[in-house]
Parts: C-alpha cells; sequence; structure tokens
C-alpha cells in the first residue's frame, strides 16, 4: 500500500481518528476531511482538520494534493466561524518536521482562537 493511500495506515494515530477507531469530538467529517477538537487544547478554541487519506506533512504534499489542501483550509475557516472567532481573529498553524514541532506524522492544520495568541512562536 502506497504511503498516501486512501485506507491510510493502520498505525497512525491520525488515520484511527479518522477512521472511527479512536473516538474525538468531532466538529465536521466528509468524505475527504475530518475536524476534532485537540486532546490538549492551546487555547479556547483548539480543533485539528486533517484528511482521511494519510499525508505525512505538508511537505509530503503533491501537485495531485491541491485540491484536497485546499478543502483543509476552507473546512479549517468554516470550523472558525462555527466556534464564533472569525470577528475576534485565529491562527491557522500547519507544524512541518521535527524542527516545525510535528509530533503526530499526519497533517493536520491546528485552528486556535478564543484569546490573544502571542507572536513570534517559541
Ligand atoms: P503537532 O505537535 O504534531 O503539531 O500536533 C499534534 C496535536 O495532536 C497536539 O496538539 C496534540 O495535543 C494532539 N493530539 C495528540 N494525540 C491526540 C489524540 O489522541 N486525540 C486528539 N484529539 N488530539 C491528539
Ligand atoms: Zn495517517
Amino acid at each position: 500500500m502506497s504511503q498516501d493511500a486512501p485506507a491510510g495506515q493502520p498505525g497512525c494515530l491520525f488515520c484511527r481518528i479518522a477512521r472511527g477507531e479512536i473516538p474525538a469530538t468531532a466538529l465536521y467529517d466528509d468524505a475527504l476531511v475530518v475536524a476534532f477538537r485537540d486532546i490538549a487544547p492551546m487555547a479556547p478554541t483548539h480543533v485539528l482538520v486533517i484528511p482521511k487519506q494519510h499525508v505525512t506533512s505538508l511537505a509530503h504534499g503533491t501537485p495531485e494534493h491541491e485540491a484536497l489542501f485546499g478543502r483543509l483550509m476552507r473546512v479549517a475557516t468554516d470550523v472558525a466561524r462555527q466556534e464564533g472567532i472569525t470577528e475576534t481573529g485565529y491562527r491557522v498553524v500547519i507544524n512541518t518536521g521535527a524542527d516545525g514541532g510535528q509530533s503526530v506524522p499526519h497533517l493536520h492544520l491546528h485552528v486556535l482562537g478564543g484569546r490573544k495568541l502571542g507572536w513570534p512562536p517559541g
């Protein structure tokens, strides 16, 4: 099975959440994307938006992922609106690789808001 096969990787935490094998508080779910609350929230709103298919990181994207990545961004903005933070503002973060602080090797967008966020990141 290829790394980015739709069925995902058996041991991957976020593939398992996408398949419903590990419970999560889902806010959005369609054929391609799922959004759920982070288990250790860093802000009043902290939601993760992931593709259902396994993509290891942003750096593993190919031209074939262009529409999927666009969908992830749109779902992030929809989640923010649903959470009521569009007017106050929010941050969408994609930690990528070791120096980027990525701890789960399945692409995910963090949607953070509901408080004033610091900048620059550590
Ligand atoms: P990263 O550090 O890779 O950018 O982000 C991974 C995120 O996944 C972290 O914010 C972490 O709290 C979250 N996370 C890790 N394991 C789980 C889990 O089992 N369920 C949920 N909902 N979030 C998780
Ligand atoms: Zn995965």
